[in-house]
């Protein structure tokens, strides 16, 4: 195990210095260094450095990375820590935490006396191993009466059982974008969204302003992307944070069985390369997948295959959207993906975060390129007098024939992709922007069938699946043998 360095307390402050090595980060990709804050103090300032350092980006050259964040005295441990103050990742070099303000992506409040933690998280270590040196200085003041932070209510928007569109993947300056809530929720009111979960990495410093920017127009669902070395995973409808310390499949097992506990919805998010992928396994007990991240060329088709892949063993999950678009500040250069790109659409009974989040339960949903113009696609299915749609169970009997009907608007001159479990059923030519089909299935088996709006394809698919490119994805209809 690294050592930990002795930290020396000189004028209220603390020097670590220390080094880390391959090893240390292969028996644990994170080191606490614990430190005691004595009675009386109002503000902790902490700054850190290290050698070698490297950007966080998938493409960034060989280096160290190092993750920061901190635990108060109430604990941090794994899942059950009640001390989480906050992670800037290796965003930022130094951070404050005030009794009224903190630096985005920690948590201003009391600052209790006892043991703390500094979290650093061996993201890279290279073979030469790390040097790092943190610095906390501890301010002194007046102490006063915090009242606790209440979750934040978003009420009932809108009480019409429609479809609402929103994007469900979203990051502010609280972890590595450079933009505000207010400049994501300015954005997305541009782009006529209805919803937005904001799910920056690892924290939930940014629930604490939904209310100040919150519009009678826009629904904002509190989420946090649980981003671990191995692969991320959205929440959303949290009321409190989620720990993100996973480092087995074992770890993310026990992450998602807490955040389903407490009625959150739990996504694995871009499973496809350069997600980067999803590389634990076996894991269940998750809601949805994250098929379409940021625009459709970039991998999405992995994603897909990930997802039918699951479908194939009879499991039943929802496919999302999401942008992913870092938002960027007016004065920087802008997020290469906008907001809205893809959109997911969902029916529910209303627009609140338990009306959105239902809806997705329900599979109620598709996917498309975007909220204007982008096609539509609605898929049902009828056998007797028993009808279904993209998201239900319809159960029949063996050998029965079931007839489905697909609407989609705005696709003139595209196709109908036709999937089921034993791939890619039909291909037909989508006439106008007004076309409904129809479609028969003989069910021998336990199947689902699905269907994509997709832009003729310049390759067989079976043979290039890279060559598909999606304009609109729908759920399911899960088909499955009465007994
Ligand atoms: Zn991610
Ligand atoms: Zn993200």
């Amino acid at each position: 195990m690294a050592s930990i360095p002795i930290p020396i307390l000189k004028d209220e402050t603390y020097t670590f210095e220390g080094f880390v090595s391959q090893a240390d980060k292969q028996e644990s990709d994170y080191l606490l260094l614990p430190f005691a804050v004595p009675d009386g103090i109002v503000r902790l300032d902490l700054r850190y450095e290290y050698s070698d350092e490297t950007g966080a980006e998938l493409w960034a050259p060989s280096g160290n990375v190092i993750d920061l964040g901190v635990f108060d005295s109430r604990g941090s441990e794994f899942i059950t820590a009640r001390g989480f103050r906050g992670t800037s990742g290796s965003f930022r070099h130094e951070f404050s935490i005030g009794l009224h303000e903190a630096t985005p992506g920690y948590l201003a409040g009391p600052i209790h006396s006892g043991r703390w933690c500094i979290m650093l998280g061996l993201y890279r270590i290279v073979p030469r191993g790390c040097h790092y040196r943190a610095v906390v200085q501890m301010i002194h003041g007046e102490s006063e009466p915090i009242p606790e932070v209440e979750p934040y209510d978003a009420g009932v928007l809108c009480s019409d059982t429609r479809w609402y569109k929103g994007d469900l993947h979203c990051h502010t300056h609280h972890s590595d974008a450079s933009g505000t809530i207010g400049d994501l929720v300015q954005s997305a009111r541009a782009r006529g969204l209805d919803f937005l979960a904001v799910t920056d990495h690892n924290t939930i410093s940014h629930l604490r302003e939904f209310a100040r920017y919150a519009t009678a127009d826009l629904l904002l669902i509190p989420g946090e992307e649980i981003t671990t070395y191995y692969g991320h995973a959205n929440v959303w409808g949290i009321e409190k944070w989620h720990d993100f310390r996973a480092g087995c499949a074992a770890d993310m097992q026990r992450i998602i069985d807490e955040a389903s506990r407490s009625g959150s919805l739990v996504s694995i998010n871009h499973p496809k390369e350069e997600g980067p992928p999803w590389t634990f396994d076996p894991i269940s007990g998750y809601d949805c997948i994250e098929a379409w991240q940021a625009y459709w060329f970039v991998n999405n088709y992995q994603s897909l295959a990930f997802w039918d892949e699951r479908l194939r063993k009879g499991r039943r999950i929802t496919i999302v959207g999401g942008s992913d678009c870092h938002m960027a500040a007016p004065d920087k250069d802008p997020s290469p993906v906008i907001i809205g790109a893809p959109t997911t659409w969902v029916y529910a009974t209303e627009l609140s975060v338990n009306g959105i989040l239902d809806g997705i339960r329900a599979g109620h949903v598709f996917v498309n390129s975007n909220p204007d113009d982008g096609p539509r696609v609605y898929l049902a299915a009828v056998c007797g007098d028993v009808r279904a749609v993209a998201g239900d169970d319809l159960r029949v009997p063996r050998g029965t024939e079931v007839k489905f009907s697909i609407k989609v608007t705005g696709a003139g001159g595209m196709m109908l992709r036709f999937v089921a479990a034993q791939g890619e059923l039909a291909l037909v030519g989508i006439e106008d922007d007004n076309f409904t089909y129809g479609y028969a299935l003989k069910v021998n088996d336990t199947n689902y069938l699905r269907v994509e709006v997709i832009a003729p394809p310049e390759a067989d698919l079976k043979t290039e699946p890279a060559a598909l490119w999606v304009e609109a994805l729908s759920n399911p209809i899960y088909l499955r043998i009465a007994s």
